[in-house]
């Protein structure tokens, strides 16, 4: 853990970390105040609490609780985006697959701030370990889990499919922090959270 946390380092991430998911939610609770907050589909983010700690005190946009376009565009638009990942490789690079593309899209084009808050679970080997962790552990877990049709919803392994249900068309990998956003966060937690 501590060779990928000082490689986020060095590629420009800011990385704060925490033993439990309430210290991480603690902690994000306390630093944002009236501010509008995007937050992308995760397992981790519900596991934190995080929806209903910030919406005391900010306007927080998140599919999982008012799902449809009308909240998953103003999310990608709001000030800040909190989402997970998928996995982090061991130079320090943050992977997420994405089936609509709105949760990629909001950590992509973030002026303020940008939040990734992981379980220790998503940290890999190098880059083709990330990758395939990305395909074939996140990505099967999250198409069962979202009733998809897929082949990997049956028997957990990608087959590359060409199903309408397809969860896995865009990968966007995080090498460095985008120049454009002020600050990219990883919010690492010494548990297991999400896929
Ligand atoms: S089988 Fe299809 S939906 Fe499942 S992980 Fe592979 S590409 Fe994604």
């Amino acid at each position: 853990m501590e060779k990928i946390v000082e490689n986020l380092r060095k590629n420009g991430f800011t990385v704060t970390e925490f033993d439990t998911a309430e210290a991480a939610a603690d902690y994000l609770a306390g630093s944002l105040h009236g501010k509008t907050v995007g937050m992308g589909g995760s397992v981790t983010l519900g596991q934190t609490g995080l929806y209903d700690r910030l919406k005391a005190d900010n306007t927080v946009l998140w599919h999982q609780v008012a799902p449809g376009d009308d909240t998953c565009i103003p999310a990608c638009n709001a000030q800040v985006y909190i989402t997970s990942a998928n996995a982090v490789s061991q130079e320090g690079y943050i992977l997420n697959i994405d089936g609509r593309g709105n949760r990629v899209a909001g950590t992509l084009m973030k002026k303020e701030r940008v939040i990734f808050v992981i379980g220790e679970n998503k940290l890999s080997g190098p880059f083709p370990e990330a990758l395939d962790r990305a395909r074939n552990v996140a990505a099967p877990k999250n198409a069962q889990r979202l009733h998809k049709k897929t082949p990997c919803a049956v028997d957990g392994i990608c087959h590359d499919c060409a199903s309408p249900d397809r969860i896995c068309n865009a990968l966007v990998v995080m090498w460095k922090k985008p120049s454009w956003c002020e600050s990219m966060e990883v919010v690492l937690v010494r548990q297991d959270l999400g896929y």
